[in-house]
């Protein structure tokens, strides 16, 4: 018998997928970590069950609560279903800039959602500040507070990394993803490199995002834009601080959408933006590392969230993101 106890008892414990047309073209082992199988369908609910777990323990969320959070959608959309089957409600904080179909989902969950625009985090009404401010004034609520919240790394450190480790018999050389609130990226990290200092552990970054040159030269320095979500920062928050990184690669939009469109045409994989990020990081560095070794990186979620942008020829037109093999 292999039952799993509801929504929360199966989370994690995702198959580690080979990327065969990547894998092929460059003569190393591209492998994905497939985080859109969450029964949630992304990475994120692994730290939202974290998260919640946490507050739970520490007597902060108690029966009937609101949990609040200001999120790119995916924290937001794995919130709901655990709040949904644990008993409490959820308030969500999202930027505008979102896609459609992450804010459809979440109201449709029964998340109460509201858009704010898209400001920089030093701006008070800055989502996840506002995020903050509105669960403080709340009658029992807590603050999910993802990017400063360490139960979101711990969730990687302690399930992700480990899994990973199990699925390639601790045989990978390297491990590359890109990162919002960092817990991704610093908790597989971590662990990894406990197990063995030699796995290369490379963040891999948006344009527009300053962790590739914090990574580069200690300093963040912002370059460009990316119409990729949930991914890139400009400040080192509490979940990515003192995180392993041996090295950053930086890829662009265009770059991006190739993979996209690539894993979507001969690999059946039918991904969202981040991991365009993620394994355009990784071919890039199996191209540097050269033939024969085995790169782990994550496929953060599916490309329906992004239907009506990057599968979506009017607005890649507009975007100028409209490649010839479209
Ligand atoms: N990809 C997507 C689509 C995401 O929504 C997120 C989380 N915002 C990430 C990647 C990065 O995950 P983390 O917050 O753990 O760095």
């Amino acid at each position: 018998m292999d039952i799993k106890q509801g929504f929360v008892g199966a989370v994690g414990n995702t198959p580690l997928i080979r990327i065969n047309s990547f894998s092929d073209e460059t003569g190393c082992e591209i492998l994905g970590k497939a985080e859109f199988l969450n029964p949630g369908g992304s990475v994120k609910d692994r730290a939202a069950l974290y998260i919640i777990k946490d507050a739970e323990e520490k007597g902060l969320l108690k029966p009937g609560g609101t949990v609040v959070e200001g999120t790119a959608g995916n924290t937001g959309i794995g919130l709901t279903h655990i709040c949904n089957a644990r008993g409490y409600k959820c308030l969500i904080i999202i930027p505008e800039t979102q896609s459609q179909e992450k804010i459809d989902l979440l109201r449709t969950l029964g998340a109460e959602v509201r858009t704010v625009p898209a400001v920089p985090y030093k701006d008070p009404n800055n989502y996840v500040r506002l995020s903050g401010r509105i669960a403080a004034e709340m009658e029992n609520a807590i603050w999910a507070n993802q990017f400063e919240n360490l139960a979101n790394r711990r969730a990687h450190y302690e399930t992700t990394g480990p899994e990973i480790w199990t699925q390639t018999g601790g045989k990978l050389n390297a491990w590359v993803a890109s990162t919002g609130t960092g817990g991704t990226y610093a908790g597989v990290s971590t662990f990894l490199k406990e197990q063995n200092p030699e796995v290369k552990c490379i963040l891999a970054d948006p344009m527009g995002s300053g962790l590739y040159s914090y990574v580069k030269t200690g300093e963040i320095h912002l370059e460009g834009s990316s119409v990729t979500e949930g991914i890139g920062n400009s400040r080192i928050t509490a979940n990515m601080a003192g995180a392993p990184a041996d090295d950053a690669m930086r890829v662009d939009d265009r770059e991006a959408l190739r993979v996209v469109y690539q894993l979507l045409r001969k690999d059946g994989l039918y991904m969202g933006g981040s991991t365009g990020i993620n394994v355009g990081a990784a071919i890039a560095l199996a191209k540097q590392m050269g033939p024969g070794h085995t790169i782990v990186t994550l496929l953060c979620d599916r490309g329906s969230l992004y239907q009506s942008k990057l599968f979506n020829r009017e607005w890649l037109e507009s975007k100028g993101l409209l490649l010839d093999e479209f």
